[in-house]
């Protein structure tokens, strides 16, 4: 079983830790409590620093300073160029100061350093780009209702947004909540995740020297049941964004529902399945399937987690699957040959060793991994099981770790019934080179993003999101713009109209 690596000089000096306070109203602030959590390096279980911890009066600040910079302030009322001009420069400085953004969502929350650099920190900075090129694109329609009237919509900004984030991609995740919502014009409060606070402070210190004016991002640190749900039962916050646990998805659209009514968006969990058919390439499709599981070490909301093949390859595929499962380097997110980090924390960590017992117990074969690697930090090893049935836990709970679940199929229906087995429906993928079976499957998978012959195909203008109870509404693409748009029709009668 792969030991980790043993812990590397480091190739880049972590740089000291800038903003620990919260955001609020353009400035750094401590918290009304004084009270302060430990945010922890997953490498180590040490403590990285200390943060200001946000409770719902901190929350009741952000919401009036976002609400007076909707209402009063410059953003929602400058023209879109105006905000895609500030909102391009402050792509540019993300970019420049990415190694050290990089470096805080490595020590954080164990991810890849050099993947963060090169995928997460430039994805920040497109997906900005990409909405700041909306921002000067957005229009109702004119509508001829009748010869007596006039009519046309206005797309105005929803207000003040909610935005809640989980830790496992703290980057990408703030982008793709923040980008579309500034570009619509609206005014917002985000709580990043308690395990991965550092990175949205320091994108709050670059968007006040772009330009953005104050009270229109506001960050506020904190924990769920105080900070989160502050957010989601707040009466004065217009829309709530969310990605998260299903459960937590729950129940803040139970507190949505019960306080303001405020419209909710969810991208929950998922269990997403890889079918793999007789005609594909074994060796290839074994590498993407281990690269579905172990990529960000299965902390990953799409990862795929049930792996179907059909019978005529299955046992030339799993001899692959676990010899290069074997070969995967678990190791500190520092060291370029790592390909795997530390789950985020004790709690996952724990959860995830805790699902692998269940699996034994519940009677599938386990044929690689299963254990933690070292004994300092968060690390687990690739661990694969076969044998494993429809309806078992491993099958159908969300294990969020390197935890793949291998199963074989003969027909093309009973691979669609396999994978559409499950409460979710958030990704799927297929391998084939017949475009028949292409075709029927993607059209009988329930899941918002089916990919064909890849896998983490992701882009700026596709639309993500869930089917089921992995969510609804969409994240990226113009669909993730809309939603933080409201439609009104304006009517005015016609005097004496020509037509
Ligand atoms: P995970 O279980 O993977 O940690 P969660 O869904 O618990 O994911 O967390 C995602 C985000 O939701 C975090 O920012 C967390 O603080 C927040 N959160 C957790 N509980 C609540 C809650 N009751 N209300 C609002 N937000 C919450």
């Amino acid at each position: 079983s792969p030991s980790p690596s043993p812990l590397p000089p480091p190739p880049f000096k972590i740089p000291p830790i800038k903003f620990t306070k919260l955001f609020i109203n353009g400035q750094f602030v401590p918290s009304l409590s004084g009270k302060e959590f430990e945010t922890v390096d997953p490498r180590t279980g040490e403590v990285i620093v200390k943060i200001s911890e946000g409770r719902k009066e901190d929350i009741d600040v952000a919401v009036n300073a976002a609400r007076e910079a909707f209402d009063n302030g410059p953003w929602p009322r400058m023209s879109g160029v105006e905000r895609a001009r500030i909102m391009m420069k402050w792509a540019d400085l993300i970019e420049e100061n990415a190694e050290e953004v990089a470096a805080l969502d490595a020590i954080d929350a164990g991810k890849l350093f050099h993947l963060v650099k090169v995928l997460d920190i430039p994805a920040v900075a497109g997906a900005i780009r990409y909405y700041a090129g909306a921002a000067d694109k957005i229009h109702g329609e004119v509508l001829k209702a009748s010869r007596e009237f006039h009519a046309y919509t206005l797309m105005e900004p929803i207000g003040v947004v909610g935005h809640i984030i989980p830790w496992n991609f703290p980057s990408t995740m703030f982008a793709a909540k923040v980008s579309p919502s500034l570009a619509a014009g609206c005014t917002m409060v985000l709580k990043p995740a308690e395990q991965t606070p550092l990175s949205a402070l320091f994108y709050a210190h670059l968007a006040k020297q772009a330009g953005i004016p104050d009270g229109v991002l506001n960050v506020v640190p904190g924990f769920g049941p105080t900070a989160g749900a502050a957010i989601s039962s707040h009466m004065d916050i217009d829309k709530v964004s969310f990605t998260g646990s299903t459960d937590v998805g729950r129940a803040i659209m139970h507190a949505a529902a019960s306080s303001n009514l405020k419209p909710v968006s969810l991208e929950l969990g998922g269990k997403s399945p890889l079918l793999i058919f007789d005609d594909a390439d074994v060796d290839k499709a074994a590498d993407l399937a281990l690269l579905g599981i172990l990529f960000n070490k299965g902390e990953i909301c799409v990862a795929s987690s049930r792996v179907f093949v059909q019978e005529g390859i299955y046992d030339e595929f799993e001899k692959k699957l676990v010899e290069k499962a074997k070969a995967w380097v678990v190791g500190d997110p520092f060291d370029p040959k790592s390909q795997q980090g530390p789950q985020v924390d004790k709690n996952q960590f724990e959860k995830i060793l805790s699902y692998i017992e269940i699996g034994k117990q519940e009677g599938a074969t386990l044929l690689t991994g299963g254990k933690r690697v070292g004994n300092k930090g968060y690390y687990i090893e690739p661990t694969i099981f076969s044998n494993v049935k429809e309806d078992m836990r491993i099958a159908q709970d969300e294990i969020f770790g390197p935890v793949l679940a291998l199963m074989k199929f003969r027909s093309i229906e009973e691979a669609i019934k396999g994978a559409n087995n499950s409460r979710y429906g958030l990704a799927a993928g297929i391998v084939t080179k017949n475009i028949d079976t292409a075709n029927t499957v993607s059209r009988s998978i329930r899941a918002g993003i089916v990919w064909i012959n890849c896998y983490f195909a992701f882009g700026n203008d596709i639309p993500y999101g869930g089917y089921k109870q992995s969510g609804f509404g969409r994240d990226f693409g113009l669909e993730g713009l809309h939603k933080y748009l409201q439609v009104k029709s304006v009517v005015t009668p016609i005097y004496n109209s020509p037509w």
